[in-house]
């Protein structure tokens, strides 16, 4: 039976009574209930001090007999204390089964608290990041990866991109990192071995750097002989045409490996080694003779630029990107078009501007026009005289100086290609 505090109650208040009125009729007045609730109290003592001995030892251990209200008391404790155990156990066989899962990965898994500090990570994490657990428990990561990347990565805000760096304890191992926040702020650190990409992308740029060096060597020739064929006066007029379009041809081929050989250099090199201040009036009005020069003269060039302004990049890199694109608005617009270079600040970026009054680009063809050799109209490669490589080397120019090309086109009225450079 479960005994309730107001049973107690009845029963102190009737042993009380009782005893009131049996002291009463001995004569001995209120001591003989004086003394029961004296015992009462030293038995309420005796039990409370047997529950602080019970709670202090092992709590497996079953509660102490006890009769009325303390049993109950008792009973109670030991059901939530059970009950607390199962739920812990529930809790640490789904903790061990998340760790087991995340230790089988082959990617390491790292989680950080919200200041840095390791968590937990799992085996692969030691075996491409050289990160221990638990011995490395609440160390900060950025003590134990010291490669600058990375720490720059880390600490920017710009780290959801991917980050590929060597690994730090396994020689000629690359891994490319990955983070996401979780709960309070907290970091998850991905890190995955990709080594036989980056083995393939070098082979890749390798191979491209070799044939089109290979090639450029007979195309020298070839295309010298063809000039020289040209400006001869031929005895039979029927090979004049054929030799003409062979030396356009080859002039194309010239243009394509020497592009090829650009890319493959800005791809091999991760950046730039010659920075110095760039006056950019001067590069503008350079620009605009080089976009008068393809378009014979028949557009109206405009420059935005104030005399004094300035940029500090690899002079090389950036006047070939801006002549791609300056060349582009020469190429993609007619007659009578209007082309403006333009160089102004924006926020805290520095941006230069080529707009154009011509053709205009559909939008679906937008995401993809810095990937090499795609082009909107495939079959007017020939006649504008371009590789297809313009855009893909104003991309990868832009990269190594952490500058991004933006573009916008409305089909009809004209383009307007922006590069964006940090201020
Ligand atoms: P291409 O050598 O063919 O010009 P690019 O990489 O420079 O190669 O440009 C890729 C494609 O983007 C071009 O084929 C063209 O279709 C489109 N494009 C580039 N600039 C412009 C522009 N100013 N106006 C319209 N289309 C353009």
């Amino acid at each position: 039976m479960i005994y309730g505090w107001k049973m107690g109650l009845w029963r102190l208040s009737l042993a009380i009574a009782a005893t009131l009125i049996i002291g009463l009729m001995l004569g001995v007045g209120a001591w003989l209930a004086f003394a029961v609730a004296l015992f009462y109290c030293y038995y309420n003592l005796r039990q409370l001090r047997d529950l602080i001995a019970w709670l202090r030892k092992s709590k497996h251990e079953e509660p102490p007999e006890a009769p009325g209200l303390w049993g109950t008391a008792l009973d109670n404790i030991y059901r939530l204390q059970r009950e607390e155990r199962e739920t812990q156990a529930v809790l640490s066989a789904t903790i061990d089964y998340l760790e087991s899962c995340f230790s089988s990965l082959k990617d390491a898994v790292v989680m950080l608290d919200a200041s840095g500090h390791i968590e937990w990570s799992n085996l692969a994490a030691q075996r491409l990041l050289g990160l221990r657990h638990p011995e490395d428990h609440s160390r900060l990561l950025v003590n134990l990866l010291r490669d600058p990347d990375f720490i720059r990565w880390f600490d920017g805000a710009n780290n959801a991109e991917p980050l590929r760096i060597a690994s730090p304890v396994r020689s000629q191992v690359w891994v490319e990192m990955q983070s996401t926040r979780f709960g309070k702020q907290n970091t998850l650190l991905f890190a995955r071995d990709v080594t036989r990409n980056v083995q393939l992308e070098d082979m890749r740029q390798d191979f491209l750097a070799n044939v089109s060096h290979e090639l450029r060597t007979p195309l020298t020739v070839i295309s010298g002989y063809l000039d020289m064929l040209v400006d001869m006066d031929m005895p039979d007029k029927r090979w004049q045409r054929p030799v003409e379009q062979m030396s356009v041809q080859s002039k194309r081929m010239e243009a394509l490996i020497s592009d090829l050989m650009l890319l493959s250099r800005l791809e091999s090199v991760p950046e730039p080694s010659a920075w110095e201040r760039i006056s950019m009036r001067p590069l503008l009005d350079m620009l605009a003779e080089e976009v008068q020069v393809a378009a014979k003269g028949e557009r109206r060039v405009e420059i935005d630029c104030r005399a004094e302004d300035e940029l500090l990049a690899c002079s090389k890199e950036v006047h070939s990107a801006f002549s791609n694109l300056a060349i582009n608005a020469a190429k993609y617009t007619e007659e009578g078009d209007r082309i403006v270079l333009r160089w102004y600040r924006r926020g805290d970026k520095l941006c230069f501007e080529v707009e154009d009054s011509g053709e205009g680009i559909e939008p679906q063809h937008l995401p993809r026009l810095t990937e090499r050799f795609y082009r909107v109209d495939k079959s007017r490669s020939v006649e504008t005289g371009g590789t297809g490589l313009g855009l893909a080397i104003v991309k990868h120019s832009l990269m190594r100086h952490q500058a991004e090309l933006e573009i916008h086109s409305t089909p009809g009225l004209g383009s307007r290609f922006t590069c964006i450079f940090p201020g």
